[in-house]
């Protein structure tokens, strides 16, 4: 069985909730020399989301520099042709740079924020005070980054951007399993950061954010069949325990895992051995 993870759905997901996306040449294959930093349960993938500002008014964005360096998975911004811009009129757009983890992205930082917090879907009140841990430890592996094409002194991020920011993070958290307090701000994860900074929830934006991610995925009702295909038989029966699951429909699910012992499913499988408690169903204790 594969530990690999790959992100490449991303651009499909996005699509569907009826984002603009523009997926780069080679970003699903693009391979910098990293991978996703293993996980508690033993997979290969981001465990959550950094949301970034450019501190420039436009930016070409590129699946990797000059120097063979990915700089984030993904930006936003306003599209003009080939560059996204922070105003002056464009489509609202996602550009997908790398499925895999940015060399230079997220940089040092606390690793208590993703592993008190983040990963345990507990909401993390920032921004950070404490110094980066010492040995150095480097979020760019743990975290999927995005930058946001804004010159970082609190002006007013474009509505119609924001609101694909706040679509964008939270299809990632839906389609992750995440609750809204996965995407963070580059300033909790470290002190020497400030971003992003945009008028709205000025001066610690992220907070804003992430109750726009909620609402936005208030009502949204989860896939069932896909998130079918992520749930662990442990998970079912955590469910169960702490009643959010009766007996009646963790038979129906302990019945969809036995359907997959069918050699067909075996990718689904795979994808199962993935998921701990999706957003909806609170069962992170
Ligand atoms: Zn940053």
């Amino acid at each position: 069985m594969s530990n690999t993870f790959t992100m490449n759905w991303l651009a499909d997901a996005l699509r569907a909730a009826g984002l603009e996306v523009w997926e780069l040449d080679g970003w699903r294959t693009w391979e910098p020399g990293y991978a996703w930093r293993e996980t508690p349960g033993g997979l290969y993938e981001p465990e959550g989301h950094i949301v970034h500002h450019t501190a420039t008014d436009g930016y070409t964005p590129n699946v990797h520099n000059s120097s063979g360096q990915t700089k984030a998975n993904a930006y936003v911004g306003l599209r003009r042709e080939g560059r996204l811009y922070f105003s002056g009129g464009g489509v609202p757009t996602v550009a997908l740079c790398a499925s895999r983890p940015a060399n230079d992205s997220a940089g040092y930082g606390c690793r208590y924020v993703l592993e008190d917090y983040v990963r345990l879907d507990k909401r993390y009140s920032g921004p950070q005070s404490n110094p980066d841990d010492s040995p150095s430890w480097a979020g760019n592996r743990s975290y999927w980054n995005t930058e946001t094409i804004h010159p970082g002194y609190g002006e007013p991020l474009d509505a119609g951007v924001w609101d694909l920011l706040i679509g964008y993070s939270a299809v990632l958290c839906m389609e992750l399993g995440w609750a809204p307090w996965r995407t963070i701000a580059h300033e909790d994860h470290t002190k020497r950061k400030v971003d992003p900074r945009f008028e709205q929830g000025t001066p610690y934006t992220i907070a804003q954010i992430q109750d726009d991610v909620e609402l936005w995925m208030e009502g949204k009702t989860v896939d069932l069949q896909r998130w079918a295909s992520r749930l662990r038989r442990e998970d079912i029966n955590q469910y169960v325990k702490i009643g959010v699951l009766t007996s009646t429909e963790s038979s129906y699910w302990i019945g969809m895992l036995g359907d997959w012992q069918n050699p067909e499913w075996q990718d689904l499988r795979d994808a199962a051995m993935v998921r701990g408690p999706i957003y909806g169903y609170p069962g992170q204790q």
